[in-house]
């Protein structure tokens, strides 16, 4: 799966849409590709009193209800095209989720692919 896919398959979701009053599918899309090559999406859901969710939250939860947990490639496409990094809580989180993804690729740009390691050198359970 090339990430050039993968960004295009965001980039098409990155839309802001209203649900709600005050409750929009906001501007940030998320795809991935676990280790079964598998195509997962989410969209971030954004709320007053900060009750939303990243989208990073949502394509893993898509991914836990098929039975997996480790992803391989992950791009974050912010309403314009725009890669964006995924946030501290979402780089624990991943972490959490399956340890393995330390060795998930993120997109940073066009150019540039960082692992999660390189985002998250010292995990919560590296503090005991
Ligand atoms: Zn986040």
């Amino acid at each position: 799966m090339e990430f050039k896919k993968l960004y295009d398959i965001a980039n098409n979701l990155a839309k802001e849409i209203k649900i709600e009053e005050h409750t929009y599918i906001s501007e940030v899309a998320v795809a991935l590709v676990s280790d079964k090559d598998n195509i997962y999406v989410g969209r971030s859901i954004k709320t007053t009193c900060s009750l939303g969710l990243c989208a990073e939250n949502v394509a893993v939860s898509n991914m836990i209800i098929n039975g997996e947990s480790v992803i391989k490639k992950l791009v974050a496409v912010y309403q314009g095209g725009k890669i964006i990094s995924p946030c501290g809580k979402c780089r624990e989180f991943l972490y959490q989720i399956n340890h393995k993804n330390l060795d998930c690729e993120i997109m940073l740009n066009l150019n540039k692919i960082v692992t999660l390691r390189d985002l998250l050198p010292a995990t919560w359970s590296d503090m005991k």
